[in-house]
């Protein structure tokens, strides 16, 4: 089975050089080649264009920011539906929304191209480690094909329904990772300005009923002041924007959603795009003049 690969960023990157090293004949794409570099290494094939990675492919694998690079792939001048073959699937890992996902499928349809939605979960260790998260939304006959394939890059590939669904999944648990970001950073700053060793405070968050992945995962680059380079500033303000256009269009109220997605709107205004993710608790840090470091 021939792959084509685009988006080798911090999870498309370890996502194609586990499927180069297990043997798939895979050729890549990425607007920036030096990201290619550990996969052609792997064997991988360097293709110079959206439209030549895919000519050839059986499955197409997309891992990009978000909707609206998804749209432009696919259906701006120069998109890969018009280049790729007949009865081939393209595998969406990205975290997209159901609008794209319509427009894109529609597109596809037409040409006898079969899509599924399959948004990742796990972070960049997860995607080094093959031990992904990946939530399958689409026909059960096209995942049954590529199952093998998801099976190299995911350590619980779950099918979940029709076209969506994976997204919906998606959207519905990442939301919550930026929640308890932002409430781990005000747990820490409560405690630091009263009083108690940053250190410290973090190590009681993690034994409490209140403790986390996040603040296991996420506390220490907080107190180290790296803020965590895994991921994007704005991607995560993307998924949170992606949380309330859910919301909107499945008449969902969600206030807790609403105050988080601000404070990541401000933050990427105020700090930038491309910044790590965590810089959303600098906010936090300026409102009450205080890092949250540790020793
Ligand atoms: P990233 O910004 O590191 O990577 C995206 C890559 O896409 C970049 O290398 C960029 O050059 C490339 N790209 C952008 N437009 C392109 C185009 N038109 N053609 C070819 N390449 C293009 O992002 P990431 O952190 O790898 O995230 C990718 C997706 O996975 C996002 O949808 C994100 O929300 C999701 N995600 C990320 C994480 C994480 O921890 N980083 C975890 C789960 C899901």
């Amino acid at each position: 089975m021939k792959i084509a690969f685009i988006g080798l960023g911090n999870m498309g990157g370890p996502m194609a050089l586990n499927i180069a090293k297990a043997g798939y004949d895979i050729n890549v794409f990425d607007l920036d080649k030096s990201k290619a570099e550990p996969i052609l290494a792997a064997g991988g094939v360097w293709s110079t264009s959206p439209a030549e990675v895919v000519v050839d492919a059986d499955v197409v694998m997309t891992s990009l920011p978000g909707p609206k690079q998804l749209q432009s792939i696919a259906l701006d001048e120069d998109n890969i539906l018009d280049a790729m073959k007949q009865g081939s699937i393209w595998i969406d890992l990205s975290t997209n929304n159901l609008e794209v996902e319509r427009e894109i499928r529609a597109a596809a349809e037409a040409k006898d191209i079969s899509t599924l939605d399959a948004p990742i979960s796990g972070g960049t260790e997860g995607a080094a480690a093959g031990s992904l998260a990946i939530y399958v939304g689409g026909k059960a006959e096209t995942y049954e094909k590529v199952k093998d394939i998801l099976d190299v890059i995911g350590g619980d590939v779950k099918h979940l329904g029709d076209h969506g669904a994976g997204y919906v999944a998606k959207i519905s648990q990442v939301m919550l990772c930026y929640l308890h970001s932002v409430a781990l950073s005000e747990a820490l700053m409560l405690g630091i300005k009263g009083g108690v060793d940053p250190e410290i405070m973090l190590s009681i968050v993690q034994k409490s009923t209140g403790r986390s992945y996040v603040a296991d995962r996420y506390g220490p680059p907080i107190l180290e002041g790296s803020y965590d380079p895994g991921f994007a500033l704005g991607l995560a303000h993307k998924d949170m924007k992606l949380t309330l256009e859910l919301a909107k269009s499945t008449g969902t109220t969600l206030p807790m959603c609403e105050q988080v997605e601000d404070i990541y709107s401000r933050a990427v205004d105020k700090y930038g795009f491309d910044q790590n993710h965590l810089m959303a608790v600098k906010l936090l840090e300026e409102q009450n003049d205080q890092l949250l470091r540790g020793k």
